[in-house]
């Protein structure tokens, strides 16, 4: 397939801009260089995008099991919804006077996904969930050094944390203290034990932790790290087996992320704007970010949090992405969040079982919103690596699981079925699963070779990674 810069006939265009009625600008010199625009006509740039979309696969494609990731289904109304003219016609700088329906937005959701939480303050202003960790982490850094305690420099990271985790604690200025998980999957408590002592600011954990298991613990874990005198964090970027069931602030945890562009309904893959909905606990709100909306005399405003730790984005974070889940959260009502949670952990308990006969777990009990299998045994037997088994999936036309992550299981595919696919859908993946399963003895050089029905086969990975080539090279 060409690329649009190879496309069209020098020449060839389209002008959509009406003719310049007001006395034209001369750019600086060193701006006026002529744009490398495509000369194509609007039926080749039409034809060319749609031949592209062709070649993507996305939820509204088929089932993508993308583990730690909910690439759930997301309901069309909440697209309608953030798409209304209300919401997509305000400027951020307009008097808060003639946005009072925007306030409410933000100041509602943040009630309810206060209670999901079971926090007191929210934020909507990270745009993304490493950034609400990066939130959260400097709340946590802003208390202790409030209280005139500086010793307190290290984070525990527990080894089955998101990699984002011990990458915020590092960007933070904390040393990152990393403690193993026992070989049920749950965090190893002697070693936490052994790990908190006056330099522990605090703990970021994420629950159900990678491996898909809710650490039977937890509890006792966040008890532990206030004995110590640290503060919890909540890793909740995938609420989606916990929602509406038990709440982080419960278990004992004093902040916590969310990415609404997992749980809350806002696609995502692509790179697009997101949002780490962060939430504390009354006595860290002080630190919060701000703007914060606050509800005064029936009319809403913005409040500054006492002892901020500033501003983390432009104005009140991507604004439509809270109208998403607004839409979302408010459409399901509490019983339906529940619901959706129920059914996120039931699905993936379901293939975890249809598939165990067949593949070797990494963790063999009840798993939450996913599950790991490890196909070591398969790789010693067969030769056929999780990557290649993977691979293999794409020419039935599946989109593969999270592959080699958690980094603690060898081989891993790491399968999140979550709570909108049917259990047609389910069955039929599980029998594709297995008959790879059943090819890995049969005829693994096939698989070695995998894929063979994509428009480009196995990639250098590493090479594009490093040598990454984003832009069009013009000669
Ligand atoms: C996705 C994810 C993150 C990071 O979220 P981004 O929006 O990609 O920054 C953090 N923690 C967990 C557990 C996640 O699944």
């Amino acid at each position: 397939m060409k690329l649009i810069f190879e496309l069209g006939v020098e020449g060839r265009g389209m002008t959509l801009m009406p003719e310049c009625d007001v006395p034209e600008y001369q750019l600086p010199e060193e701006r006026s260089e002529a744009l490398h625009l495509p000369h194509v006509s609007e039926n080749e740039l039409t034809r060319h995008y749609t031949a592209l979309c062709k070649r993507i696969h996305g939820v509204n494609d088929g089932f993508y099991p993308l583990g730690s990731c909910t690439m759930k289904y997301n309901p069309k109304i909440d697209e309608d919804m953030a798409a209304l003219p209300g919401f997509t016609q305000l400027h951020p700088l307009q008097p808060i006077e003639t946005a009072q329906g925007a306030l409410e937005a933000l100041h509602t959701l943040g009630a309810e996904l206060g209670e999901v939480f079971g926090m007191d303050a929210v934020t909507f202003q990270p745009a993304a969930g490493a950034h609400g960790e990066f939130t959260g982490v400097l709340l946590i850094k802003a208390y202790h050094t409030d209280r005139g305690d500086t010793a307190r420099t290290k984070i525990i990271v527990p080894d089955s944390a998101h990699g984002t985790n011990p990458a915020t604690a590092a960007m933070c200025g904390f040393q990152v203290i990393n403690i193993p998980s026992g070989v049920d999957g749950c965090v190893d408590l002697d070693a936490l034990r052994a790990a908190v002592g006056p330099d522990t600011a605090g703990l970021m954990l994420t629950n159900p932790n990678t491996v898909g298991i809710f650490d039977k613990n937890i509890l006792e874990i966040t008890k532990i790290i206030h004995d110590a005198g640290g503060l919890c964090y909540y890793d909740g970027a995938n609420l989606n087996a916990v929602m509406g069931v038990v709440r982080p602030g419960d278990m004992g945890f004093d902040c916590i992320h969310s990415n609404l562009h997992k749980t809350f309904a806002t696609p995502h893959g692509g790179g697009g704007p997101g949002a780490g909905a962060v939430g504390c606990k009354e006595f860290l709100k002080k630190y919060m970010p701000g703007p914060l909306v606050v509800k005064k005399d029936g009319k809403y405003g913005f409040a500054y949090p006492e002892k901020s730790i500033g501003r983390v984005k432009m104005f009140y974070g991507n604004f439509d992405v809270v109208v998403r889940a607004l839409t979302y959260v408010l459409t399901l009502g509490k019983s339906g969040i529940r619901e959706a949670a129920m059914n996120a952990v039931l699905n993936a308990n379901y293939m975890r079982v249809r598939l165990k006969d067949t593949f070797t777990m990494a963790y063999d009990e009840i798993c939450m919103h996913e599950f790991v299998m490890s196909l070591v045994d398969l790789h010693k037997e067969t030769g056929v690596s999780a990557l290649d088994l993977a691979k293999g999936m794409l020419d039935f036309g599946l989109h593969p699981p999270t592959m080699y992550f958690p980094l603690i299981v060898h081989e891993a595919l790491m399968i999140e079925p979550c709570e909108t696919e049917s259990k047609e859908t389910m069955d039929e993946v599980c029998g594709i699963y297995c008959k790879l399963f059943e090819l890995a003895h049969s005829d693994p050089e096939t698989l070695h070779t995998a894929p063979h029905s994509t428009p480009v086969r196995r990639l250098d990975e590493v090479g594009a990674a490093r040598n990454m080539v984003l832009r069009y090279q013009f000669a």
